[in-house]
């Protein structure tokens, strides 16, 4: 049984997302004590929850500890078990990363999957659905991950009520990744605009169009449950794609959501990176678990050295972070198994 502390580095929810995946991956158990002790609201949320009962079902794990609120968790599960799942995270915490628990397990599986999640898919602290529509996938994709995804319906904070589908595919051929360049960029943008007044997107799009020079700015207007309102910002490399995401909110101003879309797009813009500080934490469980590879990012967050931290307790694999012109370059390289 791998003992795991899970107040260790960020202390928070990430480390229960890649315990689960490479637990199920590896057989091997594990158990999560202090869980999310760096959050304000210890123990696990609804969101966690829902990655571990979709952790258990696509794996027939035994769990205990498993309700809101709990510090401890033990889990050991007994295969990996394709076919299709479907999950909802009961509120409206988001379905991506409900998504990217089962993903990694699922690639491991003897079979084909489908798998359809109600939940969130534009949520703040997680990946919306365009980011890993846009960012994510293309990349994964080039390490050998096939994976289609789509919405029957989109889901904003704080209703929810958004379902997503992902056809998954075994992970036959694995391919290194190696992403040093961007490439030249194009810009584009969209506004989500559900159940609120369509200026909010006008507003929105207005700013950005100016602000980064883009034309190419489209609002879409779904239904669902309650209001609710994100807008994406795109650039397009040759070789990599970021999405930077800003999210409105009651009494938040749509001029404040789309200057702050506006503030992150320049930042990324201006570091000549090609990963971005959320893709580079991301990236992290495909390399180690494919061919290994290496990218040029912006310093590693806490988030992302915890998320070493944790993969090397379940994996041989080694993880090199070196300066490189201003930028840092991240190399994982997989011990032959
Ligand atoms: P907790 O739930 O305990 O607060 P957590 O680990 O679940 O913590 P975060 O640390 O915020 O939550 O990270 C969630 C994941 O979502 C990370 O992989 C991060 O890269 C990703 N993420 C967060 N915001 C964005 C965003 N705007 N775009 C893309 N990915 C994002």
């Amino acid at each position: 049984m791998i003992e795991i502390d899970g107040s260790e580095g960020e202390g928070g929810g990430q480390v229960l997302r890649t315990s689960l995946a490479l637990s199920v991956i590896t057989r091997q158990p594990f158990r999560l004590f202090n869980i999310r002790a760096g959050r304000e609201k210890p123990g696990l949320g609804q969101q966690h929850l829902a990655c571990v009962r979709a952790a258990q079902q696509v794996s027939n794990a035994a769990v205990t500890g498993d309700e809101i609120g709990s510090r401890d968790l033990a889990f050991a599960p007994q295969g990996i078990y394709p076919g299709k799942h479907r999950f909802s995270v009961g509120s409206a915490g988001s379905a991506s990363l409900v998504l990217q628990t089962v993903l990694y397990p699922l690639l491991h599986a003897a079979g084909e999957s489908h798998v359809s999640i109600e939940g969130g898919t534009h949520n703040a602290w997680a990946p919306p659905l365009d980011f890993l529509q846009h960012a994510f996938l293309p990349l994964v994709g080039r390490a050998g991950i096939q994976m289609d995804l789509w919405a029957e319906r989109l889901g904003f904070f704080p209703a929810g009520g958004g379902e997503i589908h992902a056809r998954i595919q075994p992970w036959a051929v694995r391919e290194r990744l190696k992403l040093h360049e961007r490439g030249s960029v194009t810009l584009a943008a969209v506004a989500y605009v559900a159940n609120l007044p369509e200026n909010v997107g006008e507003r929105e799009l207005g700013i950005i169009g100016r602000a980064l020079n883009v034309s190419d700015l489209r609002q879409e207007r779904p239904g669902g449950l309650g209001p609710g309102n994100a807008v994406c910002v795109f650039a397009r490399g040759g070789h990599a794609t970021e999405v930077v995401t800003a999210f409105g909110k009651r009494g938040k101003a749509a001029e404040t959501v789309a200057k702050e879309a506006v503030r992150e797009m320049k930042a990324y813009l201006k570091s000549g990176a090609p990963v971005g500080e959320y893709l580079a934490d991301q990236l992290l469980l495909p390399l180690a678990l494919g061919a290994g590879g290496s990218f040029i990012t912006l310093k590693p967050t806490l988030h992302t050295t915890t998320n070493m931290a944790t993969i090397g307790r379940f994996v041989d694999v080694e993880i090199d972070v070196a300066e490189h012109q201003g930028l840092w370059c991240v190399t994982v390289a997989p011990k032959e198994k």
